[in-house]
């Protein structure tokens, strides 16, 4: 490709508001620019790098027998509502009206529309297990879109489902689909680590998300230095089903002050405002109480809201409908995990408020030791918000250390959450009918390309690995005015090219002092110039990433290149 014809538009100030590194070189390199917060335009080298992510990715599904399908983007609000959802999601679900005035959301996820694609073409176990991916654009409503592509609002998602008819076939295919992720990471030449995403109701084994190590990761991962354990901190405390012992609760109503109890107190604790604790969704089915407590910048997609679609919601609920609920107060938010019938699912919430009832500070007393006696039976749940660096870890082996990671996979055995309320099932081979067993397996295709591109640069530019630098070679005639080197430049260019080399060569009439800067910020593994040598044949050839330079006879050049 001639850079004459195409379009970089490079920067050679960085952005202010760009605030870590592969936010600002991709700006600065001409990769991206931004639309508005949380939305970005692919420029022609941004669209070849996600090409490149997207084969690779493209090639794992494959081997791993996943098959690529393109779901729509607008879904009907019907189908949240099916699974609960529609509710639950909160306000990272972009919501619209058609002009009819029926509901729709712009796809932050695609399991309600897969189930209810297959719900209605496979009735038999004979027919799977199916996995099933698309690569697509998905929307999500972030509170905090921020560095560029790492967090953004509308982001491209590989995203995988698979349908069994067994846990079995499904522990299967789980097996495969984490080898594939890491074969797709390792293919990247990414710092990765996988980590356990979850150890509450779900069960760590069954949910893995991949994380990129980064200083600039949004995510902590408590792991042993000895073993293979590593644990996502924060998502460690999602997703936790408990129900507190009635005896215990007992004993806590004794204890807990009302003063110990308030929701302020929680949310201090939480390092919010009360007014998120306070969005606190309940739902009520049958008799059955469930409570959703939110720490509100964290969605609560993954809650598993029994009888939620028939559950009658009360959303932002202010005291007195809780009061009226519940039939006790708010303000101390103790009582509603106290009864018998009702059951708490929290995000960093449960752990909260019980320290919120019995006392514990933030220092790491575990709760278990500050109310002598009150043993909440915890051992589902591992508590990693009080593990310190230093610690001895869960599995036995070794000390705790901390790492800073980037979210840029996550695998999940989703069993029949989604299946039961959507009805979509399958005649097993006893005739029965059953719920298809279900698993699903993201990636986060733009913000892989800004992972690796915040592994990949120096002070100079980026540094892109060759499996996905937008070109092998930059090829730079130094003075395109001169007939020598430019003959030399389009004759090499055509010879790389011929011999399957991708090369972008900059035929632009500019100075080399502001070629050499471009090619370094854009960061091509190869730099070839073509120079006042290239009378004698001679190139020069810059190695990007080690700054090794080379002085090559035409000749041997594609012999070198190997
Ligand atoms: P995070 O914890 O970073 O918000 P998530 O857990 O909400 O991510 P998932 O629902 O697991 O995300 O989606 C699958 C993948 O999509 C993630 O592992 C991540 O790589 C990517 N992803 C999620 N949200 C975003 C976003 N706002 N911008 C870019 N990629 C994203
Ligand atoms: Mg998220
Ligand atoms: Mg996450
Ligand atoms: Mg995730």
């Amino acid at each position: 490709m001639k850079q004459s014809a195409t379009f970089i538009p490079t920067l050679r100030e960085t952005p202010a508001d760009a605030e870590v590194r592969s936010h600002q070189l991709l700006l600065r390199a001409g990769f991206i620019r931004q639309n508005t917060s949380g939305i970005y335009s692919f420029l022609p080298l941004g669209k070849r790098v996600l090409d490149k992510v997207e084969k690779i990715i493209r090639e794992e599904m494959e081997n791993a027998d996943s098959v690529e399908v393109f779901l729509p983007a607008m879904q009907q609000a019907e189908l949240w509502q099916e699974t609960g959802r529609w509710y639950s999601y909160g306000e990272e679900l972009m919501r619209l009206k058609d002009r009819n005035g029926r509901e729709f959301a712009l796809g932050a996820t695609h399991e309600e529309v897969i189930t209810d694609l297959l719900r209605d073409e496979i009735k038999s176990y004979k027919k799977l297990p199916l996995n099933l991916y698309q690569i697509q654009s998905k929307f999500r409503d972030e509170k905090r879109p921020r560095f560029g592509l790492l967090r953004g609002r509308e982001f491209l998602m590989k995203d995988a489902y698979s349908f069994h008819a067994t846990t079995e076939s499904l522990d299967e295919t789980y097996d495969v689909m984490m080898q594939a992720y890491k074969n797709i990471f390792s293919r990247l030449g990414l710092d990765f680590r996988m980590v356990i995403a979850d150890s509450g109701a779900i069960g760590g084994k069954d949910n893995h998300e991949f994380m990129v190590l980064s200083e600039i990761g949004e995510d902590t991962i408590a792991y042993s230095d000895k073993s293979s354990y590593a644990a996502n901190i924060e998502m460690a405390q999602v997703n936790v089903d408990y129900k507190i012992p009635t005896e215990a609760a007992e004993e806590l109503e004794k204890v807990a002050t009302p003063d110990q109890k308030t929701i302020t107190q929680v949310a201090e604790f939480l390092g919010t405002d009360a007014e998120h604790c306070i969005k606190t969704l309940i739902f009520k089915a049958d008799e059955e109480f469930i409570v959703v407590l939110s720490r509100g910048d964290h969605e609560i997609n993954d809650v598993k809201v029994k009888h939620a679609a028939d559950a009658k919601l009360v959303e932002m609920a202010t005291p007195e409908e809780v009061k009226q609920l519940i039939g006790c107060e708010i303000g101390s938010i103790g009582p509603v995990a106290l009864p018998e019938d009702i059951r708490v699912f929290a995000d960093n919430a449960l752990q909260t408020i019980v320290n919120g009832i019995a006392g514990a500070n933030e220092e790491g007393q575990h709760y278990k030791n500050v109310t002598p006696g009150h043993d909440f039976q915890v051992e589902k749940y591992a508590d990693l918000r009080f593990i310190k660096e230093g610690d001895p870890s869960p599995d036995g082996e070794g000390t705790i250390k901390f790492a800073e990671g980037i979210e840029v996979g996550h695998i999940f055995k989703l069993g029949t959450r989604y299946s039961e309320d959507m009805k979509a099932t399958i005649l097993n081979d006893q005739g029965r009918a059953v719920p298809y067993i279900m698993g699903c397996y993201g990636i986060g295709v733009s913000r892989v390309v800004a992972a690796v591109a915040e592994q990949f640069n120096d002070e100079n530019g980026f540094t892109w690995p060759q499996v996905v630098a937008p070109y092998d070679i930059h090829l730079v005639p130094i003075s395109v005015k001169d007939d020598v080197q430019r003959e030399t430049a389009e004759e090499i260019y055509k010879l790389l090219k011929s011999n399957g080399f991708e090369v972008l060569i900059d035929d632009r009439n500019e100075r080399a002092g502001v070629k050499f800067t471009d090619a370094d910020l854009i960061g091509l593994p190869v730099r070839i110039t073509v120079g006042k040598k290239a009378a004698e044949g001679i190139l020069e050839v810059k190695i990007r990433n080690t700054g090794e330079m080379f002085e090559w006879k035409k000749e041997e050049l594609l012999q070198n290149l190997q």
